[in-house]
């Protein structure tokens, strides 16, 4: 049996290690994966920032 929960994995963008799988971190980084934190500090506001844009140059 695989416990994938006890997992280490660095953070691709702070660096630090992390418990368990955790998060994509497209659009700031193409590979690697992310803490919980930087996930919501970081990715998520950009990949909101992203997707804001793209809405705004679609209705021109
Ligand atoms: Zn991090």
């Amino acid at each position: 049996m695989i416990m994938e929960k006890t997992q280490e994995n660095r953070c691709c963008i702070c660096g630090r290690k992390f418990i368990g799988y955790g998060y994509n971190p497209y659009p700031v980084k193409e590979e690697g994966r992310c803490c919980g934190m930087c996930n919501y500090m970081v990715v998520v506001p950009k990949r909101l920032n992203e997707l804001y844009k793209r809405q705004k140059n679609r209705k021109k």
